[in-house]
């Protein structure tokens, strides 16, 4: 083979395995979606609510943090599971030199992500981004997946926003659309905290204007909707559903929802979390939830309930795989 074949050869490899389509963004680089493994949709290592105005990495310990958080990530070995997608943004305490050496340390793969905080009232929002368009805010999201976070190297595997738990404010749906933008352009799917059904369907909403189809979006803490049809509807729409809260609410740990949401036909759509961790800096004894609920308690009696292995890998495997998958999913 001649040396000018070799080099072509070798260029067009280097820049297939750095395409990131079709493939899942660690904070360790690509993987295929088949090496995701046994995943948590939805947890927090550290969280930090001083504010957007406040937050500062040295506002803690980052080795006294990683010493507090390295034993949760561990036990999560006994239980099979090899991924934690990792679900806290900017200015609320992302630290992605802690998550880097957290799954170095592990073996623990950890996702995270780009985006906005929007809920409770903008507090995590840095002033200026208040009056950006959604195009400038969309840039911001773009070259975070482009180059890295803050120098590290490390590249968000999904965008992640979240709007208040009432009709969308002029600026949440700016944030919303700044995402729909950003997804047209990356291909990450875009996480919302959200709550109830109002404003995820004027998300959805949103999306459409902007040409981005539903199975771009996870509709996050959907189990604080009452209303169990407005998830199925969501999902027959394409959205993920994300029922995340079993660190939170004992009640659901008894698996009747996801009984109903199987009984309709759209286990195929679902994601499950805890929504815990959250070694928070600011308090001083560190209380952290555990990210064993669902080993423990949910899947014991969802196979009371009839679920089979199969299903129960729908929902902690093949779930996340497509959702994390990184594609441009367009109308
Ligand atoms: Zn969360």
């Amino acid at each position: 083979m001649n040396k000018v074949l070799i080099f072509l050869l070798t260029i067009t490899s280097i820049s297939c395995s750095s395409d990131p389509n079709g493939k899942i963004i660690t904070v360790s680089g690509l993987i295929s979606p088949a090496q995701l493994g046994t995943t948590l949709a939805h947890e927090h290592v550290l969280v930090d609510f001083s504010g957007a105005a406040n937050y500062t990495p040295e506002n803690y310990n980052q080795q006294e943090a990683f010493d507090w958080i390295l034993p949760e990530l561990l036990k999560l070995k006994a239980h099979g599971v090899q991924t934690l997608i990792e679900c806290t943004p900017n200015h609320v305490g992302r630290d992605v030199v802690l998550l880097k050496q957290l799954t170095e340390k592990s073996g623990i793969t950890l996702i995270t992500n780009t985006g906005f905080y929007g809920a409770q009232n903008n507090k995590f929002i840095p002033v200026h981004v208040i009056d950006m368009s959604a195009e400038a805010i969309a840039t911001f999201f773009i070259a975070e997946f482009e180059q890295g976070i803050e120098g590290s190297g490390v590249k968000p595997g999904f965008i992640k926003i979240a709007v208040n738990r009432k009709p969308l404010s002029e600026f949440h749906a700016k944030l919303v659309r700044a995402a729909a933008i950003a997804h047209r352009a990356t291909g990450l799917t875009i996480m919302s905290h959200t709550g109830p059904a109002t404003p995820a369907f004027q998300q959805l909403e949103i999306l459409s204007e902007e040409g981005v189809a539903p199975s771009a979006f996870i509709w996050t803490h959907a189990s604080d909707e009452k209303d169990w049809h407005k998830l199925v509807e969501a999902a027959r729409l394409g959205a993920w559903i994300s029922i995340d809260k079993f660190g939170w609410n004992a009640s659901l740990l008894n698996g009747e929802l996801l009984l109903y949401l199987k009984n309709e036909g759209v286990l195929d759509k679902i994601l499950i979390s805890h929504d815990a961790g959250w070694y928070d800096p600011n308090k001083p004894d560190h209380p952290f939830k555990s990210y064993t609920p669902i080993f423990e308690t949910l899947i014991p009696n969802l196979k009371v309930k009839g679920f089979s292995a199969s299903e129960i890998k729908q929902l902690l495997v093949k779930n996340p795989a497509r959702a994390f998958t990184v594609e441009k999913r367009t109308l």
